[in-house]
């Protein structure tokens, strides 16, 4: 005789990442789902592991139940990959910066030495980098920027950019449990391009 089932039992339990009490629908069993108070994705255990609880709010299902029986594929983020890549490239180009910036120390510290004693003679520092610009056109070849000049500033230009957008994107993917170890290690490698720029002035 063929079982019929007139409602769908609910499962209770403790959410692992909350312990708020939820309740899911049995076809949900040992799938995953989202909690309704924190919003993370739990695995929902085979049977209830909570008492009946009258006013137990339902989690919200991830995808349709198209594939019976399969596990539900958890939502993954990729944000936490974008922001690792991201902080990445910024690490390297300031890697790349520094050393530039250390085969030319000496014209640095020229031109910096320079700006310094026209701001002493009372000039701005506007007034005090065109000058210092001047003397460096004067050192590059056919009268224009070297081009290890040019490079050092578009390095840390671009560098400093990408810092900004793979940190945003970290701190963003942290908030999703998929994505929160590639958002640490994008914290980590910002953390290190940060050393190292502060390490080359
Ligand atoms: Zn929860």
């Amino acid at each position: 005789m063929a079982l019929v089932r007139w409602r769908a039992m609910a499962i209770r339990f403790q959410c692992s990442s909350c312990s708020q009490p939820i309740e899911i629908d049995d076809v949900w069993s040992s799938k995953l789902v989202a909690c309704p108070y924190c919003q993370n994705t739990v695995t929902a255990p085979e049977a209830s592991t909570l008492a009946d609880l009258s006013a137990t709010p339902t989690a919200r299902q991830i995808v349709d139940d198209s594939t019976d029986g399969a596990q539900a594929p958890m939502r993954q983020s990729r944000l936490g990959l974008v922001a690792l890549v991201i902080a990445g490239v910024s690490l390297v180009m300031m890697i790349t910066f520094t050393t530039i910036a250390r085969a030319h120390i000496d014209q640095f510290t020229e031109i910096q030495n320079k700006q310094m004693k026209l701001i002493e003679q009372g000039s701005d520092i506007f007034t005090a980098s065109q000058a210092s610009m001047a003397d460096l056109m004067k050192s590059g070849p056919g009268g224009t920027i070297p081009t290890w000049f040019v490079m050092t500033m578009l390095l840390t230009m671009c560098s400093g950019l990408a810092w900004l957008v793979a940190i945003t994107c970290a701190l963003i993917a942290l908030r999703n449990p998929t994505s929160r170890k590639q958002a640490y290690m994008a914290i980590g490698l910002c953390s290190v391009t940060l050393i190292t720029f502060c390490m080359s002035g």
